[in-house]
């Protein structure tokens, strides 16, 4: 399997080449909510549902004689949209997703893919977008190997983006372990952004909390603006740009620490909770909502950064109780409750910190999972650690979605 990384070039596009974006965008999401309906007909009569080749005829010999203005999108983005739909009915077959639902005009990400024409024009800053032409962009660094597809994506605030995705025909390194591995656990953290069984801690940067507090103000006066209004638009804009930036700090430190983590510790294999462990994110909508995305945001770039440096990964099953166990005698802490940052062991009065005993747990539980890999299968200690619950063992993973473009902008599905 190659190596594909993806790289997010800010777009600079004219009025007129923005509109045609938007044109395009309008034209995808008319034919997915298109598509979404026929092929939910079929789905209601007969329990199935359609291949993206049938959707490509069905684009063809129907939709585009019905609407002709769809041809302002390139036959091509449509035909990723066909393909788009049809992943979604096989997720939802598989049942690894809900049933596919409409794309609404205010809510769903404005974005458009473009497969295999591409181009980036590092000296002339500008890049080839099928169906708008050279757009203008800052290249900020070389893309190595041979684009793939770009996704164009135009933020609530007005901003574009292009995601291009290259491959740049290597192998993933494979990764070997060696018989005494160091292996860094990886508690992810509510107030801190991880904590790792190694000494080190990542810390949000400090911007963000400002940024945070004056985004709920924003989001505060514009309740009380009438909507739709010229005030409510303007401060709409403010509060979407205000909305990206903060994402875009928190990408960033994201970006770097899982860097750190992965790459620069030297560690050969990462360990990370599974997600979900959120009883927790007792918060309130906004800052719950964040929080949740980059918990998979840290855990899908640990994921795809250990393939590509080479390092083993391994999950611990998300009832694995990291945090209530002692880690220097095995103690279960049952009463541990959520505020208790610190607590000491009864047993063998270990003083802990939350989440530092969580990640040395989680570190000592991928050396137990690693042994039992290598076949050295070691019988379970005193089960303090519920074995039956605890474990999803992935070894470096190849199984990362092949489909995914790693590195690429938020909220890929
Ligand atoms: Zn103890």
């Amino acid at each position: 399997m190659h190596m594909q990384k993806a790289y997010r070039f800010r777009l600079y596009p004219t009025d007129g080449e923005m509109q045609q974006m938007i044109r395009i965008i309008g034209c995808c999401r008319f034919t997915y909510n298109r598509l979404l309906e026929y092929c939910s007909k079929s789905y209601k009569r007969r329990g199935e549902s359609h291949t993206s080749f049938d959707l490509n005829n069905f684009i063809c010999h129907t939709l585009k004689k019905a609407y002709p203005w769809l041809s302002d999108a390139p036959a091509q983005t449509l035909q990723c949209v066909s393909a788009d739909l049809s992943a979604a009915f096989k997720a939802f077959f598989r049942k690894d997703a809900s049933y596919p639902k409409y794309k609404s005009r205010r809510r769903s990400k404005k974005s458009f893919r473009i497969p295999q024409r591409g181009k980036v024009d590092t000296e002339g800053n500008r890049i080839y977008v099928q169906g708008v032409g050279w757009v203008n962009a800052v290249i900020h660094r070389t893309p190595i190997g041979k684009p793939k597809n770009i996704t164009v994506t135009v933020n609530p605030s007005g901003t574009a983006y292009a995601s291009c995705l290259f491959d740049d025909a290597t192998d993933a390194p494979v990764p070997s372990v060696p018989d005494n591995p160091k292996v860094v656990g990886v508690d992810l953290n509510l107030d801190r952004l991880a904590v790792c069984s190694d000494g080190s801690d990542y810390e949000n940067p400090r911007t963000l909390k400002q940024y945070e507090k004056k985004l709920k103000h924003l989001q505060r006066m514009l309740s009380k603006k009438k909507k739709g209004s010229d005030n409510w638009m303007k401060l709409k804009r403010e509060v979407s740009s205000l909305y990206e930036k903060i994402a875009d700090i928190r990408n960033d430190a994201i970006h770097k620490m899982t860097k750190r983590i992965v790459c620069d510790s030297q560690a050969d294999a990462i360990v990370a909770e599974g997600l979900n462990v959120s009883g927790m994110m007792r918060n309130d909508k906004l800052s719950k909502h964040i929080q949740d995305a980059s918990f998979h945001e840290i855990r899908r770039q640990i994921e795809y950064k250990c393939l590509w440096y080479g390092k083993a990964l391994v999950i611990a099953d998300r009832f694995y109780a990291s945090s209530r166990i002692c880690s220097a005698c095995g103690w279960h802490n049952d009463g541990l409750t959520l505020r208790d940052r610190e607590w000491e062991c009864p047993v063998c009065h270990t003083k802990h910190d939350r989440d530092r005993n969580a990640a040395l747990n989680l570190g000592s539980f991928g050396l137990k999972a690693l042994a039992r890999d290598a076949g050295e299968v070691k019988p379970p200690e005193k089960p303090s650690v519920d074995e039956s619950r605890v474990c999803t063992c992935i070894r470096s993973m190849v199984s990362v979605n092949e489909e995914k473009e790693p590195g690429c902008t938020r909220g890929s599905p």
